[in-house]
């Protein structure tokens, strides 16, 4: 019951409790020791009545200015211990102190006085022992001390009147002290609860800011963070940085060996960004993408080459027990208040530059310029002129043949989108797909697209097949798919002729949708090509699921392949790849006689690019056809020659 230290809250509680009454004890104190020395004061000598109290007044007075004082400070628990356990013992000496001068006092006066010292103490010690309650120890020292000795010296008096006091304060003792008691353990039940309480609300707030994997701050903090990062910039007139990253090959890692694998790589991604930073903060935004919010920056170029050396770090090997893994990240950088003034603006435009990054130059840290806001004005005036109604008018295809080069015979086209907008003049695809894909609106695109690729192949002789592009948001709702193979069925063309090229990304969205569309596209007799293979990341496994008829080699590969032996193994190694599936295999861009050599030597056989025609326009198609065939002619009479 001495003072415990083993719950440092429950300490502190009690010696918040304990200095509120204190001073209360001291001011009874005095008031009742003045009181009994005054009516002593003709009896008694003035040593007993005026200098006892007196000292007694000065201790009270001092010890009750000192409690008074430290009220409102909040100890560290071992300060706390230290001043309640001080207090224990000079409870004790005081309690001697007064019954010593009580008992000093009794010889000198009448019957009067001798019960009002009698008065005094029991009082005295039942006001103690309830001052004295948040410190038991403290109030049973007093109750002891001063009530043994009143009880043991009022029953040896053997006057009955004495004796009856004696026997009644001993009763009202133990009542008191078991009341101290259970209103002690209240005390220490609700300091506990309330403890419980602190510990569940701290929990709360952890779970609704913490990633619960890698122990980063989370998506919410991230933006309450921003925003008071944001309030100081402001307020201080200081540059503020926010970069966004993304990793490159997390996907491909999550399927080949697993989530757990790929669970623990976000783990220790998130440890790398933590020791990579100083006064810098990261966080897990969410998947395989992470924040980093930075008060005090250096200059553009200095910030840029920082945010590298961050990339740098996240690039170098992932040694788990399954096997080493590698991956990368990439970054976009905003910067407060040089190109946005909001927390949206800069994260949108951190977001902006990280979409480059990836687009462009992967596994690097770009930083938002004036360029990229004149690119985002640009397409933001695109995205407007997409939505305007003469879309459908101003879009047309175009076809690049497919040929077979076993035979030099052209086997189909790929249908490529043109736009040409009354204001904007003509528009490449790859700037106005990835916006309306951005902007959700792509499908209506998509339509009249089909519909005129398939008007105009269904002219066309029946051996030859039409390739046409879709996008992943096409394929990734039931209404998307359906639409598109009601065109194809109210078309006049077999669908068996038709092939739909869709990329990697179609994988990066809701897979199973995906496979049913895939499925469905099947079902009708449309072959499936997988465009741009090579250059995203995705497992072989993840392709197997879905039935693909063919895979088109991105041209990036394809450039220059008879000089790079990098891409001519790639090349090769696809080729191989693409056989073993049992898959068709056309190579894209092929620009040049030496790559076509090449992709021939390989064992290469449909190709598309330059090299044999640029994309033609419908009315073009019939004229490349026959002198395709013209030449073909002259080159067999060439050899009949031979
Ligand atoms: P893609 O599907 O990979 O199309 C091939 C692109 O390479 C076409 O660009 C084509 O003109 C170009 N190309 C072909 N041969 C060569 C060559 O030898 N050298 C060079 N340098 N380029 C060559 P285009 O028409 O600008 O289309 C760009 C991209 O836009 C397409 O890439 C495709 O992803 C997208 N796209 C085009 N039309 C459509 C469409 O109707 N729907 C959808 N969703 N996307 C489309
Ligand atoms: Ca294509
Ligand atoms: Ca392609």
């Amino acid at each position: 019951m001495m003072v415990r230290s083993d719950n440092p809250e429950l300490l502190k509680a009690q010696y918040r409790a304990f200095t509120r009454q204190v001073p209360m004890m001291y001011l009874i104190l005095l008031s009742s020791t003045w009181a009994l020395a005054v009516t002593h004061m003709h009896v008694a000598p003035p040593w007993l009545t005026i200098a006892v109290p007196a000292v007694f007044s000065i201790g009270c007075i001092f010890r009750m200015i000192f409690w008074w004082r430290t009220r409102n400070i909040d100890p560290p628990p071992s300060v706390a211990h230290a001043a309640l356990a001080r207090t224990n013992r000079l409870a004790a000496c005081i309690a001697v102190a007064f019954t010593l001068w009580s008992f000093l006092l009794i010889p000198y006066g009448d019957a009067y006085t001798q019960s009002h010292v009698a008065f005094y103490m029991a009082i005295t010690v039942i006001s103690c022992i309830f001052c004295l309650m948040y410190l038991r120890s403290a109030a049973f020292v007093v109750a002891a001390i001063v009530n043994g000795a009143f009880i043991a010296f009022f029953i040896s008096s053997t006057q009955p009147t004495f004796i009856a006091i004696a026997i009644n304060m001993l009763l009202v003792c133990v009542g008191m002290i078991s009341i101290v008691l259970t209103n002690y353990r209240n005390f220490e039940r609700m300091v506990v609860s309330q403890q419980r309480t602190e510990v569940l609300s701290n929990e709360n707030f952890k779970l609704a800011n913490m990633d619960s994997l890698t122990d980063l701050p989370n998506r919410r903090a991230f933006f309450a963070h921003l925003e008071t990062e944001l309030r100081t910039a402001r307020d201080a007139g200081t540059r503020l940085g926010l970069g966004v990253i993304d990793l490159d090959g997390f996907k491909p890692v999550n399927d080949l060996y697993g989530h757990s694998v790929g669970d623990r790589l976000l783990i220790e991604v998130g440890k790398r960004l933590s020791s990579a930073l100083k006064a810098s903060a990261a966080f897990r935004l969410g998947g395989d993408e992470f924040a980093i919010i930075a008060p005090y920056i250096p200059d553009d170029a200095q910030l840029v080459i920082n945010a590298n050396a961050i990339v740098e770090q996240l690039r170098a090997p992932y040694h788990m027990p399954e096997g080493t893994v590698q991956i990368s990240a990439s970054m976009g950088i905003a910067v407060f208040p040089d190109l946005a003034s909001t927390r949206e603006q800069l994260f949108d435009r951190a977001d902006y530059a990280l979409y480059h990054a990836k687009r462009t130059r992967r596994s690097e840290a770009i930083l938002f310029t004036a360029d990229h806001e004149s690119q985002i004005n640009a397409e933001a005036r695109i995205e407007h002129m997409l939505k305007q109604t003469e879309l459908e008018s101003e879009l047309f295809v175009v076809f690049q043949p497919i040929v077979d080069i076993s035979n030099e015979q052209t086997i189909g086209f790929e249908a490529l989108a043109r736009w040409d907008n009354a204001v904007l003049g003509r528009v490449s695809p790859a700037q106005f797909i990835p916006i309306a894909e951005r902007a959700g609106i792509v499908s209506s695109l998509t339509r009249p697209l089909l519909k005129k690729a398939l008007a105009s192949a269904s002219q066309w002789e029946d051996h030859l097949r039409l390739s046409f592009n879709l996008s992943a948001h096409d394929l990734n709702s039931c209404e998307g798919v359906l639409s598109v193979v009601g065109i194809i069925e109210s078309s006049e063309f077999d669908a068996r002729r038709l092939d739909l090229e869709i990329t990697e990304t179609a994988l990066a969205h809701d897979v199973e949708q995906v496979k049913r569309s895939v499925e469905m596209l099947r079902h009708l007799g449309c072959g499936i090509s997988l465009d741009d293979f090579g250059i995203g990341y995705s497992s072989l496994t993840r392709l197997h699921a879905l039935p693909l008829t063919k895979i088109k080699i991105d041209r990036s590969f394809v450039t220059c392949l008879h000089d790079k032996p990098a891409s001519h193994k790639i090349v090769k190694s696809l080729l191989t790849l693409s056989r073993d599936m049992g898959l068709e295999c056309v190579a894209e861009g092929v620009e040049t006689a030496e790559e076509l050599a090449a992709l021939r030597q390989l064992g290469g056989t449909l190709v598309q690019g330059y090299f044999y025609s640029p994309p033609l326009s419908a009315h073009d198609v019939g004229k490349f056809l026959s002198e395709q065939r013209a030449k073909s002619v002259m080159a067999e009479r060439e050899y009949d020659k031979l």
